[in-house]
């Protein structure tokens, strides 16, 4: 039985990158570049104004002068005249500048009246220009490969007229849940019966990671339902199964994914919530079979799916850091497991303080949904005192805000 840390790493050593897709340059929100990214040209490309104010040429301009206006260059216009000795043309913001000028005075700084402008300050030669290049060289590496699209990488990426860009593939993960206690959602709920839940927890979670969910229902407990349901998700870039993977007569899955061919790698970690988890392959593609109870799933999701989906899309971060918190009650476990507990998080005096949420039962849902974070408890302990530190996961993405 491997470790916690041996499985998250067996596992990340068994994926690897997906192709990469051309899309849209919107729609590489949030995904991984493929390639390095070159720029096409300078940027900014031409010398422009960074002020509203007039073109001057800074050797008429180191006493108080009155120079004549012989022109006007908006934003979007062309500089078609030269400045010529003695004179000023009036200029906007982002306005190419004219030939011969070498500094743009703010219009803060000057006075004008009857076609002159009088220019009182000293001017510095160059002063409030926009130079060719000053920002971005042509063929500069502008976004190398590997780098999460953000909103300045969408800005760079238009502002060099790309309008499609390579990226790594989103991970189509089929989801199979097992199981003859299982109804839909929508359907009627006989007596014995409980909703697949799993099935939309586990697409919500794909679908946060950025990858793309596949539904595929659910297996009945028996062989036949199992294989035909597995067929069909083995066919997706990975294959996620939810319950009937214990120690049960009824629970399947190992088994029939064995008979069609998928290598198991492992089953069994030794953490709590979660413990039953196997990861297998089929051909380089990978299988997760994750516990049935809804916490389990979650848990396991987060540990130890998420990771490998991202580095399938091509991320090179993909374990989120744990941080330190401090635990405010005692807490108590048996020796030899991990143990995942749920806790709420609150921020004061520069420390995460961690309350648990309440009943830890693997099959209490509320206190997930009470959680911040799952704080990890490590396997030889037992006794854990008020005011020690543990490290912890944070779930919740609003954690880090202030309440009003
Ligand atoms: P099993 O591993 O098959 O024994 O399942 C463990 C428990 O997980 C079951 O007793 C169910 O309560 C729960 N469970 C299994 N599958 C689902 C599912 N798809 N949605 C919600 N709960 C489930
Ligand atoms: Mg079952």
């Amino acid at each position: 039985m491997p470790t916690f840390e041996e499985a998250r790493s067996i596992i990340l050593k068994s994926v690897s990158p997906l192709g990469a897709e051309r899309v849209a340059l919107l729609d590489s929100l949030g995904r991984v570049i493929a390639e390095d990214i070159i720029a096409p040209w300078h940027m900014p490309c031409f010398d422009n104004s960074a002020m509203d104010g007039f073109a001057v040429r800074e050797a008429d301009c180191r006493e108080p002068v009155s120079l004549r206006i012989t022109g006007y260059i908006p934003a979007g216009g062309a500089a078609t005249v030269p400045l010529e000795p003695g004179c000023a043309i009036r200029i906007m913001t982002g306005a190419p500048l004219p030939h011969g000028c070498d500094a743009v005075v703010p219009v803060e700084e000057t006075e004008e009246s009857d076609g002159h402008v009088r220019i009182r300050e000293k001017v510095v030669p160059r002063q409030h220009i926009r130079f060719s290049g000053e920002d971005v060289r042509q063929g500069e590496t502008i976004i190398p490969q590997g780098t999460i699209i953000r909103s300045p990488e969408i800005s760079m990426l238009a502002s060099f007229g790309k309008a499609v860009v390579p990226v790594y593939g989103k991970a189509r993960v089929a989801i199979l849940s097992t199981g003859d206690e299982l109804v839909e959602l929508g359907e009627p709920l006989e007596d014995g019966k409980i909703i697949n839940s799993n099935a939309l927890s586990l697409a919500a979670s794909v679908l946060e990671c950025g990858a793309t969910p596949i539904i595929l229902g659910i297996a009945r407990d028996n062989s036949e339902s199992h294989r035909e349901k597995m067929l069909e998700g083995l066919k997706a870039d990975v294959l996620i199964t939810s319950a009937g993977v214990s120690a049960g007569d009824r629970d399947l899955v190992r088994d029939i994914l064995a008979e069609l061919g998928v290598k198991q790698i492992f089953w069994k970690v030794d953490i709590k919530p979660g413990g039953p988890t196997a990861f297998a392959l089929k051909e380089g593609k990978p299988v997760f079979s994750l516990p049935g109870n809804p916490v389990s799933t979650m848990v396991t999701f987060e540990e130890f799916v998420k990771p490998a989906l991202l580095r399938m899309m091509g991320h090179r971060r993909v374990f989120k850091p744990f941080k330190r918190a401090v635990l405010q009650g005692k807490a108590r476990k048996k020796p030899g497991k991990i143990n995942f507990l749920r806790v709420r998080l609150t921020w004061e005096n520069g420390r995460y303080l961690a309350y648990s949420s309440g009943d830890q039962n693997t099959g209490i849902l509320k206190t997930m949904l009470m959680a911040d974070a799952i704080a990890k408890l490590p396997a030889d302990r037992t006794e854990f005192a008020p005011g020690e530190e543990v490290d912890v996961h944070i779930l919740s993405c609003d954690v880090d805000m202030l309440e009003e």
